[in-house]
């Protein structure tokens, strides 16, 4: 996911300095694994991508289609999706957890608490789960 993300957007500052700051350790885009994770826990065999809205379509309300170039656009994030889906099978494959962190959890209206979001990952990170998805509060969530 190198080509669709800058390196050090404000959602992955956020989540890398507030693992840092509860003693978690980690390595940062790991050319050496699929996809190339934000951040890397060789320790807890965890990889944990902060993906943009955009370009990772999600189906919430930060993403939206542009106006022009439709085809041109979904070609585009279609391929991001469906990179994002192998890279994520191939991962786990390789024995691997993985959590994603959407821009939505911690950005715009519907946006959770940094700190809401420091624990999610501190919780999963010391589970067994293999897998988690946080993204922005859903309808009927309390705020
Ligand atoms: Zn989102």
């Amino acid at each position: 996911m190198a080509a669709v993300r800058g390196s050090d957007t404000r959602p992955e500052m956020l989540l890398r300095r507030g693992l840092h700051a509860r003693g978690f350790r980690f390595r940062l885009h790991d050319k050496r694994l699929p996809g190339r994770p934000d951040l890397v826990l060789p320790k807890y065999r965890a990889a944990v991508f902060a993906n943009g809205c955009f370009w990772h379509g999600h189906g919430c309300d930060l993403f939206r289609w542009p106006a022009t170039r439709a085809e041109f656009w979904q070609a585009k994030i279609g391929g991001n999706r469906a990179r994002d889906a192998a890279n994520l099978a191939a991962l786990g494959a390789a024995g691997w957890r993985v959590a994603v962190v959407w821009e939505c959890a911690i950005k715009g209206r519907h946006r959770r608490p940094v700190e809401e979001v420091i624990d999610s990952l501190d919780r999963w990170l010391h589970s067994d789960a293999l897998f988690l998805d946080l993204a922005g509060r859903q309808a009927g969530e309390p705020a």
